[in-house]
């Protein structure tokens, strides 16, 4: 520790210092880091919902100058400018080593969502979620990688309920200067622009630059002064507007993508597109070749090397068609230049003449491998686009599988993170001999460790358990007040009795499509309502998320739910947080004792919100699709039904309800409630070590980016 007061070179540094550190998203992943900032200005941390440049915003340059004089704070905030330091510093590293031709031609990872942090909203669901974990491990693994997406101001809508429990939703305008992202400058230090031909406009943008730790993801933005104003508002919002919103996106994306990279003089050795929103690329990398002299067959069978695509949903609706018109109007100039006519171009989209243009398509025709995001997603995807690879056997259509993930210190709830980091013995967290906290809480020896009572005791897990479970239920009961000033009917709840402490908390938390079937529990409406009310071995259910604003069957979902919860035998035990969004998510992945799946299969092509539970001590309780099928083996959590399903619709939905109950009052309440003399419920503990040996290691980012690595990036 210092002593005597700081010199003022000292503080310059210490205070750029910190600037820099907002500045770069690995702050959302350092518990230390998080602390600082929230210890500047409570108040304003969660106010401003846990926004560490609009903190620093926040606090004056003279404040912060005071308060790094108090020794103590002023070595924390040394501490963690030193761990930001070492872990961005060269060193051996995984990607170091096994990839270094990535280096210098990275992986360009093209998503049209991201999801990284609460303070940057620009992720509808699941698949942007999983980018920004993707980004994350490629950052801590130390991979060439480099990501584009779109900035949208006003981000993905926020979420209301009025007065007939029907989804509203609104909108709030980003401000860049109080975001962690910086503008892409030129050498002339002015926004480096580029330009994209969409119909007959040239369309500008400029990019911003968000720093994920080691790796930098850009976003595309065309609110520029030159455009007009239609397409200053092209980048407004997350799937914002129509098809014709869409098809402009999605050409700025791509293409745009493309341009930006040359612009910055990035060189990717490998274009992956995330999703079929990005497959236009494709498009431009043929073009760049025809320019050079190829013809377009040539141009196409050099571009097919480079590229990779990730297909992420068996839903028809996750796939963007186009229709002739649209494309032949919104891509005009490109057709041209590809020296194409229009059937030819269409063909590019489609499997059988006269069909719109499929991005999947066009996607999967364009890349040199392919792949679901789990082995039965694997299965499907090469039933549903077998049809594309005439005369090949179901096994031989090209689309392998790498089952999804999630960056785990990311997902890591601050309680959990301090448990881990004890018995990691890493209490300050520093890096020791090149040792790291992240290589040692992603390595599966650690996770085999918790096996051992002797390393951790069934009590310290229950305990554990209590704690996140009790930070559920009250930051529930926080956001249930703040949500019902809304409501005027005079319908008192006493907010502090709702919800209770000491029963079996059953989660559901995503997306409300209808294929997850958010009320299929509740089918079995009599016997639930004698669950709750059971005064021995109590049941309640904490939900959250938000339909597409278009999908009205969802929003429908979303007012079943919410009506039981205020009008039924259910009020006090069933509650709906609104706005689902990655705090939400965190809260109750790992609060919940239970987390609920139960999707129609094999609709599910992975799901990520069950793996963000495991490290929690949060148990599965799903039916056998996406990645559980893999992660389930009898011991470490519960299974609904076989792995098979029926063919129709309306019995899968009858026997997977009836299913449902079934697991829970056979399975998961007797194994809870289960109590010893010393009131531990031995078995329920004994499931959440298994779920931490076996899920946890194998269910993450890390573990992911380096099968997509060496199955698909490094070229032999
Ligand atoms: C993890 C997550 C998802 C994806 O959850 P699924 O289980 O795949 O549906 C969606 N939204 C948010 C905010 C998440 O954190």
């Amino acid at each position: 520790m210092t002593s005597g007061p700081l010199s003022s070179a000292e503080l310059n540094d210490l205070v750029a210092g910190l600037h820099r550190v907002t500045h770069n998203l690995w702050w959302t992943w350092n518990q230390d880091a998080q602390e600082l900032f929230q210890e500047l200005s409570p108040r304003s941390w969660q106010h401003l919902y846990h926004n560490a440049v609009a903190v620093l915003h926040e606090v004056s340059e003279y404040e912060l100058r005071v308060r790094l004089q108090d020794p103590e704070f002023c070595s924390r905030v040394k501490n963690v400018l030193g761990q930001f330091h070492f872990y961005m510093k060269d060193r051996e590293t995984w990607g170091q080593t096994n990839a270094p031709q990535l280096k210098k031609n990275p992986v360009a990872y093209f998503s049209a969502e991201f999801g990284f942090h609460e303070t940057l909203p620009i992720a509808a669901g699941g698949l942007g979620i999983l980018a920004g974990d993707h980004a994350k491990s490629a950052s801590d693994l130390d991979l060439g990688f480099a990501g584009v997406s779109l900035f949208y101001r006003e981000g993905y809508f926020q979420q209301a309920i009025d007065q007939e429990n029907w989804q509203t939703e609104y909108y709030t305008l980003l401000n860049p200067r109080n975001l962690p992202i910086e503008p892409v400058l030129d050498n002339k230090g002015e926004p480096l622009v580029c330009v994209v031909e969409i119909a007959l406009s040239e369309v500008y943008f400029q990019a911003w630059r968000i720093n994920v730790g080691r790796v930098p993801v850009y976003l595309l933005d065309t609110n520029r002064p030159e455009n007009e104003q239609r397409f200053r508002e092209l980048t407004l919002r997350v799937y914002g507007g129509d098809n014709t919103t869409r098809i402009m996106q999605e050409i700025l994306l791509g293409i745009g993508g493309v341009r930006l990279f040359r612009a910055l003089g990035i060189e990717p050795s490998v274009y992956h597109m995330n999703e079929g929103h990005a497959a236009f690329l494709a498009l431009e990398l043929v073009r760049e070749k025809m320019n050079l002299g190829k013809t377009f067959a040539q141009a196409m069978e050099a571009t097919k090397p480079q590229c990779i695509f990730t297909t992420h949903t068996p839903v028809e609706a996750g796939h963007d068609r186009f229709n002739r018109d649209l494309i032949g109007y919104a891509l005009t100039k490109m057709q041209q230049q590809l020296k194409l006519n229009m059937d030819d171009f269409m063909a590019l989209g489609q499997v059988n003449p006269h069909e719109p243009f499929c991005m999947t398509v066009l996607a999967l025709r364009a890349s040199r491998a392919a792949n679901g995001v789990s082995e039965l997603h694997g299965q499907v995807s090469r039933h549903m686009w077998q049809s594309m690879f005439p005369g090949k056997k179901l096994e031989e259509v090209p689309i392998g599988h790498v089952t999804n993930g999630i960056h785990l210190l990311g997902w890591m709830k601050g309680p959990v993170r301090r448990f881990w980091r004890r018995k990691l013995n890493q209490p300050d967290s520093e890096c020791r001999k090149g040792a790291c906290w992240e290589d040692e809480i992603n390595s599966p020896e650690f996770w085999k460790r918790v096996a051992d009572p002797s390393f951790i005791s069934d009590e310290e897990l229950w305990a554990l358990r209590y704690e996140l479970r009790r930070e559920l239920i009250e930051f529930a009961r926080r956001r249930l007040l703040l949500q019902t000033h809304r409501v005027t009917q005079g319908d008192f709840i006493a907010f502090d009795h709702l919800l209770n402490p000491d029963a079996l908390t059953i989660g559901f938390a995503r997306r409300f499509a209808t294929y997850k079937r958010a009320p299929l529990i509740f089918e079995q409406f009599e016997n639930v309502v004698k669950l709750v009310h059971d005064k021995q071995r109590p049941v309640q259910f904490i939900f959250a998320g938000k339909a597409h604003p278009r999908d009205d069957e969802g929003k429908r979902f979303i007012q079943k739910v919410i009506h039981l919860s205020r009008f039924s035998e259910l009020k006090g035990h069933l509650v709906f947080v609104e706005n689902y969004d990655v705090h939400v998510a965190r809260q109750m992945v790992s609060g919940c004792d239970v987390w609920l799946n139960n999707p129609r299969r094999p609709l599910e092509a992975s799901g990520t919100s069950g793996m963000k539970a495991s490290c929690h001590g949060c148990l599965n309780m799903s039916i056998m699709d996406g990645w559980w099928r893999e992660g389930y083996d009898g011991t470490n959590g519960f299974a609904i039904g076989p792995d098979s399903h029926p063919d129709s619709i309306e019995e899968q939905d009858r026997v997977d309800s009836t299913n449902t109950y079934k697991v829970l009052t056979e399975e998961v309440i007797p194994a809870f409630y289960e109590r010893d003399s010393n009131g531990i419920p031995r078995q329920w503990i004994q499931k959440i070590r298994r779920a931490m040996v076996t899920l946890v290691p194998e269910f993450n980012t890390w573990r992911m980016v380096k099968q997509y690595a060496e199955k698909y990036y490094i070229q032999k």
